[in-house]
């Protein structure tokens, strides 16, 4: 099976890296060749556009910023439905709203293509080591079909049903990693305040009824300062305006979450949309000029 994998950023360039590794035959494009740099290395070919990666593809892999680019990349005119053969597949790994993965792979469909949506989570330094979880929708047998290379990409990888499944899941799972992390941000600040050695409180949480997967991870980035989880603020308020539209669709109020959405809309306008998501326990800090920097805790998490 050949693939193609276009966006190579924070985190599609690791997942395309681990194709590679895997001994995929791989074809890669991004807007910005230089990152397609340690994939050639790796032994990928390079592709001038989305239509070109298709041509040399049986299926091609997406991992974008947008709706919108991944709409482009799709259906332009050197889209990728430009360039894919009758009974290739296009692998979704962006994180979509349900309407736009139901809407483009309609498009799809329309040319022979079929769509399998497989978005991820776990961050970036999961992905660095093989290990995001991949949250897949679609037609069952074609999910199998691409079981090996999801796998090299992946850790644990769950089929959740039709196409639209795994967005519903995905946001679920950022809208709760979000709430977490504001939560962090307000508990790290009491322990400070209340005069509390702050890596003995990292750690207590840790082993307490209170630890979350966000805590263990992104605290440790607040209490270095570097805030740097690969993951930027513009991402955190799309997918936090997703969770908003599935609360009004399907008729469920969500208080914690609206709450969270505006506290990351201040955020972004404070630090800006390619600010790391981490920094929005900065406006705390500096809503109180007090810092929650302490010894001994790394600036980026290990592979
Ligand atoms: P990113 O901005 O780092 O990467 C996106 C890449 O797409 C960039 O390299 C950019 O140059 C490229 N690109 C943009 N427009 C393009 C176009 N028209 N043609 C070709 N390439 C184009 O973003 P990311 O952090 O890698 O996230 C990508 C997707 O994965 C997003 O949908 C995000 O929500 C999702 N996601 C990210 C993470 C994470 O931890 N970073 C985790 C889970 C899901």
């Amino acid at each position: 099976m050949r693939y193609g994998y276009i966006g190579l950023g924070h985190l599609g360039g690791h997942l395309a890296a681990s194709l590679l590794r895997a001994g995929f035959p791989l074809t890669v494009h991004d807007l910005d060749r230089k990152l397609a740099e340690r994939h050639l290395k790796l032994g990928a070919a390079w592709a001038a556009s989305p239509r070109t990666v298709a041509e040399a593809s049986d299926a091609v892999i997406t991992c974008l910023p947008s709706p919108a680019v991944s709409e482009a990349v799709l259906c332009g005119k050197d889209g990728i439905l430009a360039g894919l053969a009758k009974g290739g597949t296009w692998i979704e790994m962006s994180t979509l709203g349900r309407d736009d993965v139901l809407r483009l792979a309609a498009s799809a469909a329309e040319r022979g293509v079929a769509t399998l949506e497989c978005p991820v989570t776990g961050g970036v330094h999961r992905a660095a080591a093989g290990e995001i979880t991949v949250l897949a929708g679609g037609d069952e047998a074609l999910f199998e079909r691409h079981r090996p290379a999801l796998d090299a990409m992946g850790g644990e990888l769950f089929h959740m049903g039709p196409l639209g499944s795994a967005a519903v899941i995905k946001v679920i799972t950022n809208m709760l990693a979000f709430i977490h992390l504001v939560a962090a941000g307000e508990a790290l600040m009491l322990a400070k305040r209340g005069g509390l050695d702050l890596g003995q409180a990292f750690h207590a949480i840790k082993a307490s009824s209170g630890n979350s997967f966000v805590h263990e991870t992104e605290s440790q980035l607040v209490l270095s300062g570097s805030y740097d989880i690969g993951f930027t603020m513009d991402l955190a308020v799309k997918d936090l305006g997703f969770a908003m539209g599935f609360g009004r669709e399907f008729g469920v109020p969500l208080d914690l979450a609206g709450l969270t959405y505006q506290t990351f809309i201040r955020g972004r306008e404070a630090y800006g949309g390619g600010a790391w998501s981490t920094a929005v326990v900065r406006l705390l800090e500096d809503a109180l000029q007090t810092d929650l920097r302490a010894p001994g805790f790394p600036s980026t998490l290990e592979p």
